[in-house]
């Protein structure tokens, strides 16, 4: 904890000075934001130094983190995930400059790693046997991955829609899992009267101030890997509000260290059937609950927790508030997988099919530069990556019957 001086509420203003690893929400129900000694940061961290560390993993960013100098970095190899120039899908959607950042390679296959690894250690540091949290999925599955491989036990709390490759790794990962017959609001108050009454480390997004500087990391990597040059915008897709939220304080954080110059302007790409925080910006309205009507499970969340940090991230970015429909991320995956090899889970290519979406409405100028992340792996969702590209041809185990399948699909090798 090095550089950090304390945390700010979000909402009131109001500022902590001592900080514990249980520390959550501000008197005022506010969020808190950690804060940094950005001149002492700037004085013992600069881009050379950076660039000769050889731990390719999020924990490169230490001093831009809130953990103990003695904490262990936890097993699994988080991070450092690779940021693609997409030239193809580039040409696809008549832009000029876009890169991926494909955050499904992380151990889980979700950018939530960087949130729980982070999560992780706090609760070692708060001396916690168990960890517990709420999730639309991945939250949960990363948080059993990586606590399994720190020797912690988790208790986990998902909504019954939750899919079953999600399900499968908290199984896996040795979690007690409930799956709660209800949405994920109520997935959510069940979850947090459980933590209340049996004292677990409490890893829900929001609560946990922790959480979203994991999450700035995927933030800290793309100025790092653009060589500290800005593109003009990056989109990702937004749920509970924490990871955009958590990509907006990193960039910030890496701005007032002087390690970059600009700052780039966010798209928010939420689902048409789910978009509280969107609709809040398009509107210029406080934000109301939404039915939670997409199949991109990752984001739909008619009660975002995270709504005051998010909102002002967008705002703050001067960014885009861009909705997609369900039939627009289908395509979205389509396109990711044939143009670039990349396979995402639906929320996971919302980003992307969001800036397809706002080159259309011509919020995006084709000349602009951007990165578009992808916040998950197709594989966690087989049953939507299916229903995206189709069935394969059938064929009996002969050249003729391959020549007729061919025929039939119009397929000329
Ligand atoms: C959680 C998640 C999101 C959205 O993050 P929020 O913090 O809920 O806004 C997007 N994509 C994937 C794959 C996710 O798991
Ligand atoms: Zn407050």
């Amino acid at each position: 904890m090095r550089y950090v001086t304390g945390a700010k509420c979000v909402k009131c203003g109001r500022e902590y000075e001592h900080l514990t690893p249980n520390t959550t929400v501000c008197a005022c129900g506010g969020i808190l934001d950690i804060c940094y000694d950005y001149a002492a940061l700037r004085r013992d961290v600069t881009p050379k130094s950076l660039a000769e560390s050889r731990d390719f993993s999020m924990w490169r960013y230490r001093p831009f983190l809130p953990v103990e100098a003695d904490s262990p970095a936890p097993p699994l190899r988080v991070g450092w995930s690779p940021l693609y120039r997409a030239d193809r899908l580039a040409h696809a959607l008549g832009l000029r400059t876009l890169y991926i950042k494909d955050d499904g390679q992380n151990p889980t296959a979700s950018l939530k790693d960087r949130a729980s690894a982070l999560a992780v250690v706090k609760a070692r540091e708060a001396g916690a046997e168990a960890i517990a949290c709420s999730s639309t999925g991945n939250a949960a599955s990363s948080l059993a991955g990586n606590a399994a491989a720190a020797g912690l036990r988790t208790y986990i709390f998902v909504p019954a829609r939750a899919p079953k490759g999600k399900v499968a790794q908290l199984m896996i990962f040795g979690a007690a899992v409930v799956s709660v017959d209800g949405t994920y609001e109520d997935t959510f108050e069940l979850s947090k009267a459980a933590i209340e009454r049996w004292g677990w480390y409490n890893r829900n997004a929001a609560i946990n101030p922790y959480l979203s500087e994991g999450k700035k990391t995927v933030a800290l990597e793309i100025a790092e890997q653009l060589n500290w040059q800005m593109p003009d915008y990056v989109a990702l897709s937004v749920g509970d509000g924490c990871t955009i939220a958590g990509v907006w304080k990193g960039f910030c954080d890496l701005h007032a260290a002087g390690f970059i110059e600009k700052l780039p302007r966010l798209i928010a790409v939420q689902a048409e059937g789910c978009c509280p925080l969107n609709r809040a910006l398009q509107t210029g309205t406080p934000w109301a609950p939404m039915a939670e009507n997409t199949l991109a499970d990752s984001i739909a969340v008619g009660v975002p927790r995270n709504p005051d940090k998010a909102l002002n991230a967008v705002r703050a970015s001067q960014g885009l508030a861009v909705n997609v429909s369900d039939g627009e991320i289908l395509a979205a995956m389509r396109l990711l997988g044939r143009t670039q090899g990349v396979f995402g889970e639906p929320a996971g290519v919302t980003g992307a099919a969001g800036v397809k979406k706002a080159l259309e409405l011509g919020l995006l100028s084709p000349d602009a530069s951007v990165v578009s992340i992808v916040t998950g792996n197709g594989l966690k969702d087989v049953a939507h990556g299916i229903e995206a590209a189709g069935e394969p041809m059938r064929a009996a185990p002969s050249m003729e019957a391959l020549l007729d399948a061919f025929a039939a699909c119009g397929v000329s090798p």
